[in-house]
C-alpha cells in the first residue's frame, strides 16, 4: 500500500488512493494540510473572500429526509422576506465592502416566485451600482429559469448534488420524482450551459456513507468540472425522518475531522476552485471554519438575513449566529480571519479562478 506522501506526489487520484488519505492517521495528516496550503497560497493566494448570505425564504415544495425547512415540518413558520427587506441586507453588504451576496431560499417553482427573483436581481443591480456578484441558490428549476435569472444579473448558482451515489441519494430522499438525483445531474448541466459559475457540493457524514462514496464525491465534483464547492458535516435536526437514524452516524468530532480533510483533499485536486468553509462547519465546532480556511477553503458566507427571521431557516441543528445581527457577525469574523494568516478581500468579486480560466480556455464560452 503507498504512503501518504507517495500519493500525494501522483498526479492523477483513484478512489483508493483517496480514500487511503482520508483514512491517514493524524500523525501524517500534516502531509495533506501542508500540501494544500502550498497550493492554495500558488493559486488562489491567502485571500477569504465574503458573500453575505440571505436567506430569504423557508417556503420549499421539497421534503428531503435531512433537513429542517422541509414542506412537511409543521412545526415551523413560514417566511418570505419582501424587497425591501433584502434590499437592505443587500445594502449591508455593499457598504460593508463585501464583494458579493448569496440569495437562497427554499425551492419554489411558480411563476410568481421565478418572476420576483427576476425583478430582485435587477433592483440588487441598481441598489449596488452594478458592483456586487450576485449567487443564487434556490434549487431545481428548468434551463429557461436558469438562463432568465443570469441574463436579470445573477452570475452563479449553488446546487448541491448532495451524494454523489445515486443509491445513498435515493435513501436520504422521498422515493418521488420531485427527489431525482438525475433531475440534480441534468439541473447541473443546465446551469451550466447556461453560463455560471456552478457551485456544488455534498454533505459529509451522512447515514449509510461509506469512504469509498466521499472519495467518489470528490472524484465526481472534479469530473463535472465545478468552479465552487461547499461541503459539509451533515447534522442531524429533530424535526425530520433521518433523525431516527443519529445513533448510526459518526461522532460530530469524525464529522469534522472527516470535513477538513475532504476540503483539503479537493484543494489539491481541483486547485483554483473556489471552496466555502460552511455554516454547518461552525455548528460542530466554533472554530470549525477557520479549521477550513486553513485546510483549504477560501469563501466564508456571514449570515446578512435579519436576525429576527434566522430561528425558522434552521435546516439543522445547532445552527450558529441565531441572534446575532449582520454587523456582529462581520466584527467576529475579521478578528478571526486575522489569526489564521489570511486576510479578507473586500471589495473585490471573488470570481471562482477556475471559471475564469475556463472561459479563457473556451471551455465552456460563455453565452
Ligand atoms: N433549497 C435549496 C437551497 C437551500 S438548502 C437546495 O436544496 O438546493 C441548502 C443546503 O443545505 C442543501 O443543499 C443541503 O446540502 C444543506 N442541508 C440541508 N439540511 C442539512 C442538514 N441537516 N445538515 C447539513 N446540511 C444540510
Ligand atoms: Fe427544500 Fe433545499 Fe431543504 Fe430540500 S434541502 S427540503 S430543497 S430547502
Amino acid at each position: 500500500m503507498q504512503g501518504v506522501a507517495e500519493i500525494l506526489s501522483t498526479k492523477t487520484f483513484y478512489p483508493e488512493n483517496i480514500v487511503s488519505l482520508l483514512k491517514a492517521s493524524a500523525d501524517e495528516e500534516h502531509l495533506i494540510f501542508r500540501k494544500s496550503a502550498e497550493i492554495k497560497e500558488k493559486y488562489v493566494q491567502n485571500k477569504v473572500y465574503f458573500r453575505g448570505l440571505i436567506e430569504f425564504s423557508n417556503l420549499c415544495r421539497k421534503n428531503c429526509n435531512y433537513c429542517g425547512i422541509r414542506r412537511e415540518n409543521m412545526k415551523l413558520l413560514r417566511y418570505t422576506l419582501s424587497d425591501e427587506e433584502i434590499l437592505t441586507a443587500v445594502r449591508f453588504a455593499y457598504e460593508n465592502h463585501y464583494g458579493s451576496v448569496v440569495l437562497q431560499s427554499g425551492e419554489l417553482r411558480g411563476r410568481g416566485f421565478i418572476n420576483r427573483v427576476s425583478r430582485l436581481l435587477k433592483k440588487i443591480n441598481r441598489v449596488s451600482d452594478g458592483k456586487l456578484r450576485v449567487t443564487l441558490s434556490c434549487g431545481e428549476q428548468t434551463y429557461e429559469t436558469y438562463r432568465k435569472w443570469y441574463e436579470s444579473g445573477a452570475a452563479r448558482y449553488l446546487l448541491r448534488i448532495e451524494t454523489s451515489n445515486p443509491q445513498l441519494y435515493a435513501s436520504i430522499h422521498p422515493n418521488d420524482q420531485l427527489h431525482s438525483f438525475h433531475t440534480r445531474l441534468k439541473c447541473l448541466e443546465s446551469l451550466k450551459k447556461a453560463g455560471y459559475q456552478v457551485g456544488t457540493g455534498v454533505m459529509i457524514g451522512l447515514p449509510g456513507q461509506t469512504y469509498e462514496d466521499m472519495a467518489n464525491d470528490l472524484l465526481f465534483i472534479k469530473q463535472i468540472d465545478a468552479d465552487m464547492v461547499g461541503m459539509g458535516p451533515y447534522i442531524e435536526h429533530k424535526d425530520t425522518p433521518m433523525y431516527n437514524l443519529k445513533d448510526t452516524l459518526y461522532n460530530r468530532k469524525e464529522r469534522l475531522r472527516i470535513s477538513l480533510r475532504m476540503i483539503a483533499l479537493l484543494r489539491i485536486m481541483m486547485k483554483d476552485i473556489n471552496i466555502a468553509a460552511t455554516t454547518a462547519l461552525k455548528a460542530i465546532d466554533p472554530f470549525g471554519r477557520e479549521k477550513a480556511i486553513m485546510a483549504g477553503a477560501n469563501v466564508i458566507m456571514p449570515n446578512i438575513t435579519p436576525a429576527k427571521y434566522r430561528e425558522y431557516y434552521l435546516l439543522y441543528e445547532d445552527k450558529p449566529c441565531l441572534d446575532e445581527a449582520a454587523i456582529d457577525c462581520l466584527q467576529c469574523l475579521q478578528m478571526r480571519i486575522s489569526t489564521t494568516g489570511h486576510y479578507i478581500a473586500f471589495d473585490e468579486w471573488g470570481d471562482s479562478a477556475h471559471y475564469v480560466r475556463r472561459c479563457n480556455d473556451n471551455k465552456y464560452p460563455i453565452p
